[in-house]
């Protein structure tokens, strides 16, 4: 899966790495050929422009390194951007709720697009890996013949169907399920709803009746990964009109461009859960969102190496403005610098919670509404500063506040605001300067 795609992107950010110093432009060029790829492989174009953008921001600003070229740092900017398209916040997409039993898990998805295969599949894993007792039954009352592939795929695979009664609706089918599920002692029942080869009212009426029978643990939805472009759509209309938990993308042993899996969490807000690599019972994995972008890119090593000199240049950077800060100097400079570090650590509890003695602070700051937005703005009126007036805030008077706020497009409370607060953390900082180094290091105050 993403050969392609992979062969593209690698192609187009291992020319950067040739090259010394890079240029904007040498950048800009570079996405440019990124976006392009990321269109071939069947991204999606919102998708696609929101990657691109967000790459261009985070190496215009970012600290260059002497250690690793800027094309190394490009990489793991990408690196890092496929892996946040790839995952959203979600920390186990590979995971299923099956912890209260009978779990009922509902499979839905078009005809075709390998339901009733991944159904007996996860329901191999359940029992391998997990050592749940497993039912499944085909509520698919049309077609006699994929129940009847639902039960020789269980005898195959030694998991538990429910037999088969004729003239049963699908919600009728469910409702037994749960019985048996319930009388027999298993842990999870699965429900392989019936597909059609389209979209269509009927079918989500239907499977949102047995939804509402169910009431499954987790919804899946199967989509054949080849459709590309498709398989988002179809993923967005059955999360609109049933609601589903998390995506199996299946045939993505095949060369399909891969787009569906890079689009489908940014379009749907749902995880890709699992992806389908073959027709055999055990040919499906966990989405891991890190394997599949580093599989996408082809670069561990590089990535790695960015990693472990970013660590480097952020203890080097800690510890001269430690430095400072003993001898009692906190200009505008530090006072952006730790709010950028705020940004990047997502808020204030996790940065204060390392500095000694800021309990205060930050509970003022709490106060003060200091989130993500506060902090842009912050940042802001730093920028809209003069060199000097960062290195002396003293400076700060009346038609500078007024023009520097302007310049922000903010008032001059707000400036007054930050000013304040640039005191207290300097007056702070000074108090644990001249408690000395031990007074710096981490909890040596509390
Ligand atoms: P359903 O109509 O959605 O239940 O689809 P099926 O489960 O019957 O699958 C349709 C066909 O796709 C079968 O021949 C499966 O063996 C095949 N299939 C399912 N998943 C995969 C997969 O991940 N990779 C490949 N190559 N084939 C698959």
């Amino acid at each position: 899966m993403f050969e392609n795609l992979s062969d593209r992107l690698s192609g187009v950010l291992e020319k950067l790495t040739r090259q010394g110093a890079l240029t904007e432009e040498d950048v800009a060029t570079a996405l440019r050929e990124v976006r392009v790829a990321l269109l071939e492989a069947d991204v999606s174009l919102p998708v696609a422009r929101d990657f691109v953008k967000s790459v261009q921001e985070k190496a215009t600003g970012q600290a260059v390194t002497k250690s690793v070229s800027p094309g190394q740092q490009v990489i793991k900017i990408v690196h890092d951007a496929l892996i946040q398209t790839l995952a959203g916040d979600d920390a186990n997409a590979g995971e299923l709720k099956v912890s209260s039993p009978p779990a009922p898990i509902l499979m839905v998805g078009l005809q075709g697009s390998g339901k009733t295969t991944t159904t007996a599949k996860l329901a191999k894993r359940l029992t391998d890996r997990n050592k749940k007792r497993v039912l499944m039954a085909s509520l698919d009352t049309r077609r006699p013949a994929a129940m009847e592939q639902l039960a020789v795929l269980g005898m195959q695979i030694g998991v538990d169907t429910l037999p088969i009664v004729a003239g049963q609706t699908p919600v009728q089918i469910a409702k037994r399920a749960k019985q048996q599920a319930t009388l027999g002692g298993y842990d999870v029942y699965m429900l392989d709803t019936a597909g059609r080869l389209s979209i269509d009212d009927e079918l989500m009426d239907e499977v949102a009746a047995v939804r509402d029978e169910a009431k499954p643990h987790e919804t899946l939805l199967v989509v054949d990964g080849l459709t590309g472009q498709d398989a988002v759509y179809t993923a967005e209309n059955f999360n609109t009109r049933v609601g589903i938990s998390g995506v199996v993308l299946t045939r993505m042993d095949g060369d399909g461009r891969g787009g569906a899996a890079l689009s489908m969490r940014a379009v749907t807000g749902k995880p890709i859960k699992f992806v389908g690599l073959g027709e055999k019972m055990d040919a499906i994995e966990e989405f891991h969102p890190e394997r599949i972008a580093g599989r996408i890119l082809g670069m561990g090593d590089i990535v790695s190496l960015v990693e472990k000199a970013q660590e480097q240049i952020e203890a080097e950077q800690a510890e001269r403005m430690m430095k400072r800060f003993q001898k009692g100097q906190f200009n505008m400079n530090d006072l952006k610098q730790q709010l950028e570090q705020m940004q990047k650590m997502g808020g204030m509890q996790g940065v204060m919670g390392m500095m000694p003695g800021m309990g205060k602070l930050t509970k003022q700051m709490d106060e003060a509404g200091l989130d993500d937005k506060v902090l842009k703005r912050q940042i802001a009126l730093i920028d809209s500063m003069t060199k000097q007036e960062r290195r002396n805030p003293a400076l700060l008077q009346a038609s500078r506040k007024k023009r520097i706020a302007k310049g922000a497009g903010m008032d001059v409370s707000d400036l007054n605001k930050l000013i304040k607060m640039h005191r207290q953390m300097a007056d702070m900082m000074k108090k644990m300067g001249k408690m000395g180094k031990k007074g710096l290091m981490r909890g040596g105050l509390s």
